[in-house]
């Protein structure tokens, strides 16, 4: 582990190696060893070079969320999570908007996956709605409602089916805590540091606010992965994960 690194809240930091290339993400990866908690390989890499990050990464130790964000039918979902498993992930991802059979399938044929390997099961996190979505977005694709709301609901539906939580952005973390209990993951994307370019992202929170509302990870891209220095960003963040966290650390709830 990188020196100085708080091994709880390095736990915490997911890095989205959002790169065109498996040998670009590998040069990522190195830069930040001992630095992320995860490494998430999605869909710009996985469309340019199916798997080949992810194996090189579980070979490497790392642990890998793979956001394929599979959306489909059930069975075709239920056979993408039996491939997503046997390759050793710790996290993937569907869309909570697929349904309630389409995430107990998921979840079902990633737990066969896992007894026949007699590997862990990986967690099993739905997206509730893209932080890229804002208010007049949703309007348009026709989800009425607050996005707090509709987040919340959905997040019921996931932990309905099985799921072990969701991915949704930090400012709904707090109600969704509180609706689905202490023991449900909350993965939130859309994080940016003081002064950083939100991008393309809507529903942006700080780190700090991201683990005051109860987030247990955090997905952070460009601002680490378009720093000049990032080792340096990622360092900033997990001192800042550390920090917000350090109040709640004498409370109950463990993950
Ligand atoms: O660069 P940035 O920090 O915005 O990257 C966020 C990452 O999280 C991207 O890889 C994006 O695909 C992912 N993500 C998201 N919103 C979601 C789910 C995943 O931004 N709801």
């Amino acid at each position: 582990m990188a020196q100085g690194v708080d091994p709880d809240a390095r736990n915490k930091l997911i890095v989205a190696l959002d790169v065109a290339n498996a040998q670009a993400g590998a040069a990522l990866a190195e830069s930040l060893r001992g630095r992320a908690g995860m490494f998430k390989v999605g869909l710009e890499l996985s469309t340019a070079e199916g798997p080949v990050l992810v194996r090189y990464l579980l070979a490497q130790g790392e642990r890998v969320f793979w956001d394929l964000k599979f959306h489909d039918i059930p069975n075709t979902v239920a056979q993408a999570a039996r491939q997503a498993t046997l390759k050793g992930v710790t996290m993937f991802n569907v869309h909570a908007a697929g349904g309630k059979k389409m995430i107990e399938a998921a979840v079902r044929a990633s737990q066969e996956a896992a007894n026949e390997t007699e590997q862990p099961r990986p967690l099993v996190v739905a997206v509730t709605l893209l932080t890229s979505l804002d208010r007049a977005a949703l309007k348009e694709i026709g989800w009425s409602g607050k996005p707090e709301e509709i987040a919340v609901r959905l997040a019921k539906l996931a932990q309905g089916a099985g799921a072990d939580g969701v991915v949704a952005s930090a400012q709904e973390a707090a109600l969704i805590r509180n609706t689905c209990g202490a023991d449900f993951v909350i993965v939130t994307p859309g994080i940016r540091p003081q002064g950083a370019a939100a991008g393309d992202q809507s529903r942006i929170t700080t780190p700090e606010a991201a683990i005051r509302a109860g987030a247990d990870y955090l997905v952070v891209g460009r601002p680490i992965t378009a720093s000049p220095d990032p080792a340096a960003a990622a360092a900033a963040i997990i001192d800042e994960i550390q920090k917000a966290a350090e109040p709640a650390q004498s409370s109950p709830r463990k993950k």
